[in-house]
């Protein structure tokens, strides 16, 4: 071999020699971080996934990391040794970017895990639960996302309609129930088909798109609306969807009644009564659920909790300032909310137990640093007795009176009532799922 032959074939192997070593330091270094974010997310609880979420099959993955580009999430898919693995996988919600994007079909989709069963109600092909005349649309059913929540709520209305019902006078033909996507767009069918119907929301319109704390809404394809057409918000803001939610519903006179909670469905021959928390009994030919998987807010039951100054949520904590404000709760939401309050209120936190448990990590360090700094007026082993138009009455386990402080803002954090208690009253079946495949194959 002649020396110049020699000189090449050394640089070329020296050169690929450099590209493997570069490859597997970046390599090495991915997997360390994405090990690291693994680490805080088992910290924050946020490691286990609680509803739907991407299982990799670990054979077939070739390592394209076409997955993690695609997740219009933060976080919930990582890379270690060059493979996707789970990093925030409570967090999903379910966009099933990554199912489309992997090209060697190596990502299921999944609700529940083996540990941690979900419960989902028994709907047939044309929604209609194991109670003729009760129907379900959107998340509630286990399929989460705005696109797919609209298209359901369509779709259940066109089997209700296909279903030949007769109406029934003093009958609603149709009570929704629930104001997200997916009733919003059932109530849009509904009007096309000029059903007789009702719409009712415990909250204001829009579901849990309203009460997102951030205003970033991702939509990985566009949707049919019904009686207003294709809408193209790939990446928008929650205020641009709400917008055009009161536009479209606006526009069409739809009826929709909202702080109107439904308490209970009941069977009676002729169809169905609607009991209100407010005291109505509705009667209805058929009711449609679309009430999503979030529950309702859980209340204390105190006197004064109907005053306007209590609120189950905290939507902008900026536009809040030089206010006495108390918040109930224990969990990273009432710390949260109690947290993002302190600069500009003056905030007392009241919460029943003798410690708080279960904080994620930073929430901890945040909460201890505002108690140091008096930010924060902790009370623990206390409850709130009843609420005033400008105090609230706190019940100490070391005093014999309730203390009245002054007060003008109550949040409550007292965590939800979930669906399931709901629907079972409605005789509708629930089954737990354990690791249950929703999509498998495009
Ligand atoms: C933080 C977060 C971010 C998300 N981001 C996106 C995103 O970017 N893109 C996307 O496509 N999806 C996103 N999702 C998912 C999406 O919000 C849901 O899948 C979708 O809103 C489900 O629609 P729905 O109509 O089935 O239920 P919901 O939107 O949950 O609406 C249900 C409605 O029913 C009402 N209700 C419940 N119980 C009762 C009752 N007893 N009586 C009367 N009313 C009742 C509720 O108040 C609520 O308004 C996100 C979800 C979360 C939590």
């Amino acid at each position: 071999m002649l020396l110049e032959e020699f000189i090449i074939y050394g640089v070329v192997f020296l050169f690929c020699g450099l590209v493997i070593w570069i490859y597997l330091r970046k390599e090495a270094r991915q997997s360390k971080l994405t090990e690291a974010k693994i680490e805080k997310a088992v910290q924050d609880g946020t490691f286990e996934p609680v509803s739907l979420h991407p299982v990799i099959d670990l054979t077939t993955c070739i390592k394209s990391g076409a997955c993690v580009e695609a997740c219009p999430e933060k976080d919930i898919l990582g890379i270690v040794n060059g493979r996707a693995t789970l990093v925030n996988a409570s967090q999903c919600i379910g966009h099933g970017a990554c199912f489309q994007a992997c090209p060697v079909e190596a990502i299921s989709l999944v609700i529940g895990t083996e540990r941690r069963g979900v419960d989902l109600p028994h709907v047939s092909q044309n929604f209609e639960t194991n109670v003729p005349g009760i129907y379900i649309a959107g998340e509630l059913g286990g399929m989460g996302l705005i696109k797919n929540s609209v298209e359901q709520g369509e779709a259940a209305v066109e089997s209700i309609v296909q279903s030949k019902f007769k109406s029934e006078p003093d009958h609603y033909d149709l009570v929704i129930v629930g104001a997200g996507p997916a009733g919003i767009s059932a109530s849009l069918t509904a009007k096309k088909h000029q059903l007789n119907t009702l719409t009712l929301e415990q909250d204001s319109l829009g579901g849990t798109v309203f009460n997102f704390p951030r205003s970033k809404v991702v939509m990985t394809a566009p949707m049919h609306l019904p009686l207003h057409g294709k809408v193209k918000l790939y990446n928008t803001s929650k205020s641009e969807l709400l917008d055009l939610w009161h536009g479209v519903i606006g526009k069409n006179q739809i009826k929709v009644q909202e702080h109107t909670k439904v308490e209970e469905i009941q069977m009676i021959p002729s169809g169905f009564m609607v009991l209100t928390q407010g005291g109505e009994s509705i009667k209805a030919k058929n009711v449609l659920l679309a009430i999503g998987r979030r529950g309702s807010p859980r209340k204390l039951g105190i006197p004064g909790e109907q005053l306007e100054k209590v609120a189950y949520r905290l939507l902008e904590p900026e536009n809040i300032s030089n206010k006495k404000v108390v918040v109930v709760g224990g969990g990273d939401s009432a710390i949260e909310a109690a947290l993002s309050l302190i600069d500009e209120n003056e905030v007392t936190l009241s919460y029943r137990s003798e410690a708080f448990s279960r904080l994620k990590p930073q929430n901890r360090v945040n909460l201890e640093d505002a108690i140091k700094r008096n930010k924060l007026n902790v009370r623990l082993k206390s409850n709130l007795t009843s609420i005033q138009d400008r105090s609230v009455f706190l019940q100490e386990e070391h005093s014999a009176e309730p203390v009245e402080l002054p007060n003008d803002l109550v949040y409550i954090f007292a965590g939800g009532e979930l669906p399931t208690q709901f629907l079972q009253k409605a005789g509708v079946q629930i089954t737990k799922r354990f690791g249950y495949t929703v999509k498998s194959h495009r």
